[in-house]
């Protein structure tokens, strides 16, 4: 290897991708052939697949030295096997991708090109992601639009974790200790001079997704949580206005009482406002709790992720 050579890691994460792992190493091994002047390590991270995705990966890693495996105990979820990946990668710029292969491979020589014209983030965009179903292109506008509304921290639209970082960033990224990682926020929220290259988001190479609504409702919240508190804030502010219209209501009661006399139909609104502000109270001790909840969590310091064992490259196995 010369000192010209820079090195390249590309990290995928497999959840459950058996059938995915021979079209992965087809669609990205002539590519990276053809790149020369740059040597590439492709980490795998097997997320405790229960399928034969682990098997198919060591057997790739036997046959082609430039894929490792990193095998977890069990399904950490995307963003600690992500992190995992990004942990172990040794390159002087990594490239998270997507075993499914909606993030275009062909996209990694443009991506590398402006690395090496000074760029230390090189963003891949989706252009049109009109293979996503039409509720997951919505909610997911939605999310960017309230996330960008609430936080300081802006998330670039339609990005998702496929993009170049180079070791600075990488480095700065290692940096951040928290245990619950909302990956797209922390690529954002280090920064860093960065470039945007526009790509057609593709239809997974085979399977489905593995994220269903739940589980993306409660990653909109995670990012929500992770980077603006005014959910938690914005409470007083509710409060001090509630407090103020009752003042401004009782004393309007209390005139009226005193000129007109006694006045005792009045259940409907009683009732009404009994269950409005019970329920405004739920809501908020909700917020509360999801906060709490995490605070929880992050306080037990443990690991993001744990991992079995590695395979391929220098490591042993
Ligand atoms: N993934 C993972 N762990 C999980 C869920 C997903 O490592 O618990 C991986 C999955 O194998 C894929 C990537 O994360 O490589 C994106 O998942 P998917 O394609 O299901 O998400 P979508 O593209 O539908 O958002
Ligand atoms: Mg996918």
């Amino acid at each position: 290897m010369s000192d010209l050579t820079k090195t390249v890691s590309i990290v995928a994460p497999f959840f459950n991708e058996g059938e995915n792992v021979d079209h992965f190493q087809r669609g990205l091994a002539p590519l990276l052939d053809r790149l020369p002047g740059i040597a590439f390590e492709i980490i795998c991270v097997d997320d405790g697949s229960s399928d034969d995705t682990l098997a198919r990966l060591i057997a790739l890693a036997r046959s082609d030295h430039r894929f490792k495996v990193i095998e977890l105990s069990r399904n950490f979820g995307k963003e600690a096997a992500l992190t995992a990946g990004i942990d172990h990668a040794t390159g002087d710029a990594v490239i998270p991708i997507d075993a499914d292969l909606q993030d275009p491979p062909e996209m990694i020589p443009h991506m590398i090109e402006a690395w090496r014209n000074g760029a230390e983030v090189v963003l891949a965009r989706r252009s049109d992601r009109s293979v996503d179903p039409v509720l997951k292109q919505q909610t997911a506008a939605w999310f960017y639009r309230i996330h960008n509304r609430l936080s300081n921290l802006k998330l670039p639209e339609n990005v998702g974790d496929f993009r170049l970082m180079d070791r600075i960033v990488v480095d700065a990224l290692k940096s951040l200790t928290e245990q619950q990682r909302f990956m797209k926020g922390l690529f954002a929220w280090v920064g860093f001079k960065t470039v945007t290259l526009d790509y057609q988001r593709r239809a997974r190479a085979s399977g489905t997704s593995k994220f269903s609504g739940w589980k993306l409702w409660n990653f909109a919240l995670e990012g929500l949580t992770s980077f603006t508190t005014l959910p938690l804030k914005v409470w007083t502010y509710i409060g001090v206005i509630g407090a103020l219209t009752t003042g401004f209501y009782a004393i309007f009661i209390i005139l009226r009482t005193l000129i007109v006399g006694v006045d005792v139909p009045g259940y409907a609104s009683l009732l009404v406002a009994v269950l409005f502000i019970g329920s405004l109270q739920l809501v908020s001790i909700g917020v509360l709790g999801e906060y709490i909840g995490r605070i929880y969590m992050e306080s037990k310091r443990r690991p993001t992720y744990i991992v079995r064992r590695r395979y391929g490259g220098s490591y042993a196995g």
